[in-house]
């Protein structure tokens, strides 16, 4: 990132067009440019801007010429989200029309925004937490209305609040530590290890509920990759469409036409999946058909949760059997498809009884791909198996590796701390150190002592005019 003593702008809104466009400026000078460029109904230099006030004008160019008709906002620092002085330029939603504005903002002095430069001065600047700057772009990308509020929410500064709390306590202990540190050898108090350990203690379960958090909340964000797997032509591709409730995979009655993986998100009960159809995996001598397969492999390994698609109305074939094997200890859904066709075995005998479902730890589901039959059921089991407690929405979720390394971090400290004060002779200068390792790892997540190179993975996958 350049110089914060600039004055940047950017096109805030999508590219593209639409009813009305946003150039963000932040700056010290962006009062001066608005008004070196802005003409009121009258055509006339207009510089009484009142600060969150919207005002009906025009953009005039270098030449004189009138580019747009827009409504202009000048919002004094600091109650603004870069807490620099901040203006806004409503436009029409034209690529032109946002480019021809732009650049003659840029002329006047201001220089392009950078990726995310907006929300990083808001950090910078206190405005936001790090925890905040990051949920900003996960409210942009959420996909499903549970992502949105669990993005909300954390831009809300719930996580940043819960681990302030943690914080405060620590320093608290901290400090209560150190004062033995200080006293004169002659005064030194009872030293309290019981005290400090109960509240050490109380740290790490809640440390270690929030951890516990993660794999929800990484789904929230992620979105669950859900692999289709199964033979040719048992309808993995219907089983998609119908999952989807529009045809966007190709169906056909030729074995192994979906030779290729096709990922497709949609949103399960309010949680974001990705759905990954893959081609059969089988033994076969065509060289496409085993990069499908090759790719299969690969897509389970990814996948957070396997539907096994079995056809219902044919016998159980050597490869089934093979593939209920592959899902064994995986998180997994058998889908028996074809329901509406009489069928071919029976779930309590043959090669597919009750107790072989025990033995390969997989539930079963019976469906009608063609016939859209048992999607409601079907939709809830993959739910279910993406989060084991759906209703555990209570309290404050992490959504990122960064975050939970960093509460690991925090977590070492302080079980150091405790294993520190079972020896007696461990001088309060060591049990100091590892609460300062505690402390560091919740600073981290704040991005109160993160490293730059962190910041910058952070911020540069934010758009330009965030
Ligand atoms: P894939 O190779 O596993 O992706 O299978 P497809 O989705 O291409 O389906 C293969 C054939 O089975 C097509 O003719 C589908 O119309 C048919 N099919 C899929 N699901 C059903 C179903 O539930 N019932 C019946 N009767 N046919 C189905």
């Amino acid at each position: 990132m350049q110089s914060h003593n600039d004055t940047i702008a950017a096109i805030s809104t999508a590219p593209g067009q639409g009813a009305i466009g946003i150039i963000r400026l932040s700056g010290s000078r962006s009062l001066s440019i608005l008004c070196s460029i802005f003409r009121t109904s009258s055509d006339s230099p207009f510089n009484q801007f009142s600060s969150h006030k919207l005002y009906y004008g025009h953009i005039i160019d270098d030449t004189g010429i009138s580019l747009d008709e827009v409504l202009a906002v000048y919002m004094k620092a600091p109650k603004t989200y870069t807490r620099e002085d901040v203006v806004e330029i409503h436009c029409h939603g034209g690529t032109s029309a946002l480019q021809q504005v732009l650049q003659t903002v840029l002329k006047k002095g201001a220089r392009p925004a950078e990726p995310g430069e907006f929300t990083l001065l808001a950090f910078l600047n206190g405005r936001l937490d790090l925890t905040q700057a990051e949920a900003v772009m996960d409210v942009i990308q959420a996909k499903t209305r549970k992502s949105l509020i669990c993005a909300s929410d954390q831009l809300g500064g719930r996580l940043g609040r819960n681990i302030e709390d943690f914080k405060n306590r620590l320093v608290k202990l901290t400090a209560h530590l150190e004062s033995y540190i200080d006293f004169p050898e002659e005064e030194i108090p009872q030293f309290d290890s019981y005290g400090f350990r109960n509240q050490a203690s109380d740290l790490i379960g809640e440390l270690e509920t929030l951890i516990g958090t993660y794999s929800r909340g990484r789904i929230l964000r992620e979105g669950a990759a859900v692999g289709i797997i199964g033979r040719p032509n048992v309808g993995k591709s219907s089983l998609l469409n119908m999952l989807l409730a529009e045809e966007r995979a190709i169906v056909t009655d030729m074995p192994g036409t979906t030779r290729d993986t096709i990922e497709e998100s949609i949103s399960v009960e309010g949680l974001p999946v990705r759905l990954i159809d893959t081609a059969g995996i089988r033994q076969c001598n065509n060289l496409a058909e085993s990069e499908g397969v090759k790719r299969s492999r690969e897509v389970m390994k990814k996948a957070d949760v396997v539907l096994l698609v079995l056809d219902r109305s044919r016998p159980l074939h050597d490869s089934d059997l093979e593939l209920i094997k592959m899902i064994k200890g995986r998180k997994a859904l058998i889908v028996l498809n074809k329901k509406d066709l009489s069928a071919a075995f029976s779930l309590t005998c043959s090669g597919l009884s009750k107790t072989c479902a025990d033995r390969f730890q997989a539930d079963f589901i019976e469906v009608s791909a063609l016939k859209n039959e048992g999607m409601v059921d079907l939709k809830s089991a993959i739910r279910n198996l993406i989060i084991e407690d759906p209703s555990a929405t209570e309290g404050a979720t992490i959504t990122r590796i960064r975050h939970k390394t960093s509460l690991e971090k925090a977590l070492q400290g302080l079980s150091a701390f405790i294993s520190g004060l079972k020896q007696s002779n461990t001088p309060p200068e060591i049990l100091a150190l590892d609460l300062r390792e505690a402390l560091d790892g919740l600073d981290s997540i704040l991005g109160v002592t993160t490293a730059d190179d962190i910041l910058n993975v952070i911020f540069k996958d934010f758009c330009i005019g965030k």
